[in-house]
């Protein structure tokens, strides 16, 4: 598969167009930001450990009947994924709040959940990528109602997947961002990232944060955690 020209830069990857119309090319960068660009920075190494971790836990998924974009690591900061149009939603997952859930509602970050939480944010950097309900959805025409109950279901299954390989490796899963998007064919499937940068990951024993969080609150040790989260799902 040939690399062509670059389509889109993200604030964390670039997408480059192959000689196949339905495959694209991703390119994971070491470049950080937070609160909608405001903060940004680099984490070394960090595109290596996304792109091998995301990739690892998008095949996990497929093989337990969630589809993805996956289709071949080529390097260690390369993808190839199909090319999807993608839902311009962000599906946040929470099992505990924290972040913005907790300052919203006023709870303690680490307050169990009786029940998971799904959100929906409208993808729109200019907006501050807004939280919406199914109405906004359904009205705005960002996804059908079938394309939606796909997607709440996908998002229930991915997160018992991953709360069961996490927990494994003695790490809770706070919460985390998933998208999607619709196939040439039509086919909804998982796209973007699974990662740190995406996720949030505390130690179950101790609650220490081995996540993007301790980039955007300054807490040290970024790069370390990045490469600890790493080597306990897949080893070094
Ligand atoms: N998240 C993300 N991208 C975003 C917003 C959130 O990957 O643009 C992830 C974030 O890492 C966390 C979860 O979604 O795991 C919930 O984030 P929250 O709404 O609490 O926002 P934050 O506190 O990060 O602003």
């Amino acid at each position: 598969m040939k690399k062509l020209n670059q389509m889109y830069e993200g604030k964390a990857k670039k997408v480059f167009a192959t000689d196949d119309p339905n495959v694209v090319l991703v390119e994971y960068k070491d470049d950080a930001t937070a609160f909608n660009g405001l903060k940004k920075g680099t984490i070394g190494g960090k595109g290596i450990i996304n792109n091998r971790m995301s990739n690892y836990l998008m095949q996990m998924l497929e093989k337990n009947g969630v589809p993805t974009h996956y289709i071949e690591e080529i390097s260690d900061r390369e993808t190839l994924v199909k090319k999807v149009t993608i839902v311009p939603l962000e599906v946040i997952v929470r099992n505990v709040a924290a972040g913005s859930l907790s300052k919203r509602l006023g709870l303690p970050e680490g307050t169990p959940l009786r029940k998971t939480v799904l959100e929906y944010c409208y993808k729109n950097d200019e907006l501050g990528d807004p939280m919406v309900n199914e109405y906004h959805i359904a009205a705005m025409g960002w996804a059908d109602q079938p394309t939606m109950e796909k997607i709440a279901s996908y998002a229930l299954k991915i997160n018992t997947l991953l709360c069961k390989y996490f927990k494994a490796v003695n790490v809770d899963l706070i919460d985390f961002k998933l998208e999607f998007g619709l196939t040439s064919d039509g086919e909804l499937i998982l796209a973007d990232e699974i990662s740190p940068d995406t996720c949030r990951f505390w130690d179950s024993t101790t609650h220490e944060k081995l996540d993007k969080d301790r980039f955007r609150r300054d807490l040290g040790g970024v790069e370390e955690a990045y490469q600890e989260i790493s080597s306990r799902l897949m080893g070094e």
